[in-house]
């Protein structure tokens, strides 16, 4: 029996985690349960699961929610804000790293330094402290398996023993594929008019918001175009993405001899969360088989750059290392925020981020500080970007 922690339970990936574990209950007992602010949503996880501890981020909404708990009879512990969420993921068997943004870099580094199994869907501290975060595994031991599809697939497809460097086990080209998003096939005209429902109405995936306007942006692939960097020990020359719209083929690894392998499946998360969570073994994850009849065809396209110029701000954040992705990762996080709340227009989160990329200096990281303020630097400068634009608009 292992314990897991579910960083992030009440989200898109924390609930299909919660489904998979639910299938196994000989398997794994659910040893924590955090959200940031849904404390509704994580009552009833709470009552279902009955793990020992239950995390708020929010320290307001923490007291409450443990008199509420305690009134139902539940004996589950209630901690708060970040130190609480670093606790629980430190502490059990296996932690799912399911929160949204920079906001799970210290839970995620927290379970990385614990040394556990660390089954990671927040891409976000990866590409924002990558060389900080890989030191950390290597210290401590921790087992490093990826949620993100396409970087699920690509380690399904790798050779075993590929920590030391895919190139020398006969790899030559990791293809990364991504739908394209909602917008793939939108004239380019009416990019500036979209609603931020319209970008949220992924046509695969149903995902939480951050991660379906980044699809919607490509920044998503980009982000993921670091992440796969990371975690296969690669450059980005060796990456290449591909656009695919049916979302069946979550990636594809090329070798030396012309062989190509790729992983397919339905677009359902829990294929990569059971993979992980049992990996070496395998165990059911509650996902349809692939009807390959019905699917019949598998279209393949090169992805627009002028259509989705995130994937050029990403590549080249990639090549220039250092703070250069916790900049991109900042700015995209503030400028997706402003988007969803009405004050940005879609075409203008890309822009966004190029203004900060080309007004910030990048440098090495020598320490977890210095990540965190050039996040900080970054946030403040996208901010003030955003808020010139806005004004502009109302002088126009
Ligand atoms: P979501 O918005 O649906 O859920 C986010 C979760 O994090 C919620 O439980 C929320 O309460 C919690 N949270 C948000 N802000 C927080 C904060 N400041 N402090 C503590 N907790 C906070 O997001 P999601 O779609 O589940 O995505 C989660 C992560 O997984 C993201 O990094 C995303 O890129 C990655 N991912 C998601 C999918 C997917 O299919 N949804 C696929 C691949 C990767
Ligand atoms: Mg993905």
């Amino acid at each position: 029996m292992q314990s897991v922690t579910v960083l992030g339970s009440t989200g898109s990936i924390g609930v299909s985690t919660l489904d998979v574990l639910a299938r196994h209950p000989d398997r794994y007992a659910v040893y924590a349960l955090t959200a940031n602010t849904s404390s509704d949503d994580l009552f009833s996880q709470v009552i279902e699961f009955k793990p020992q501890f239950a995390v708020l981020r929010d320290e307001g909404l923490a007291a409450k929610f443990a008199k509420r708990l305690a009134d139902a009879g539940c004996a589950t512990e209630v901690l708060s804000g970040e130190k609480g969420l670093c606790a629980v993921a430190a502490a059990a068997d296996i932690t799912m790293a399911a929160i949204v943004g920079a906001a799970g870099l210290l839970p995620t580094l927290a379970a990385v330094e614990a040394g556990k199994k660390v089954l990671l869907a927040n891409k976000e501290s990866l590409v924002m402290a990558g060389q900080l975060f890989m030191d950390a595994v290597a210290k401590s031991g921790a087992i490093l398996l990826p949620i993100d599809s396409e970087h699920n697939a690509i380690f399904q497809c790798l050779p075993l023993a590929a920590d030391e460097g895919i190139k020398a086990q006969g790899v030559k080209r990791i293809l990364l594929t991504g739908s394209g998003g909602p917008f793939r096939a939108t004239p380019i005209a009416e990019l500036a008019k979209v609603t931020p429902d319209q970008a949220c109405a992924h046509p695969n995936w149903s995902m939480g918001r951050k991660i379906s306007v980044d699809s919607a942006t490509m920044m998503n692939k980009g982000l993921e175009l670091i992440e796969a960097c990371w975690l296969f020990h690669t450059d980005p020359a060796t990456i290449e993405i591909i656009v695919h719209p049916q979302s069946v083929i979550h990636s594809m690894v090329e070798y030396v001899d012309g062989s190509v392998l790729a992983q397919l499946g339905n677009p359902d998360m829990r294929t990569p969360i059971a993979h992980a969570l049992a990996w070496p073994e395998r165990i059911y994850s509650g996902v349809s088989s692939l009807d390959i009849i019905s699917q019949a065809r598998l279209d393949f396209e090169a992805p627009d750059e002028d259509r989705f110029p995130c994937l050029r701000l990403a590549r080249e954040a990639a090549i220039r290392g250092g703070t250069a992705p916790a900049v991109l990762n900042a700015a995209n996080e503030i400028a997706v925020a402003a988007f969803l709340d009405g004050e940005l227009a879609f075409v203008d989160i890309a822009k966004v981020i190029a203004d900060v990329m080309a007004q910030t200096s990048i440098g090495e990281p020598q320490s977890l500080r210095d990540v965190q303020s050039a996040d900080s630097e970054a946030r403040l400068l996208a901010s003030d970007i955003i808020s010139a634009k806005t004004q502009a608009q109302y002088v126009i």
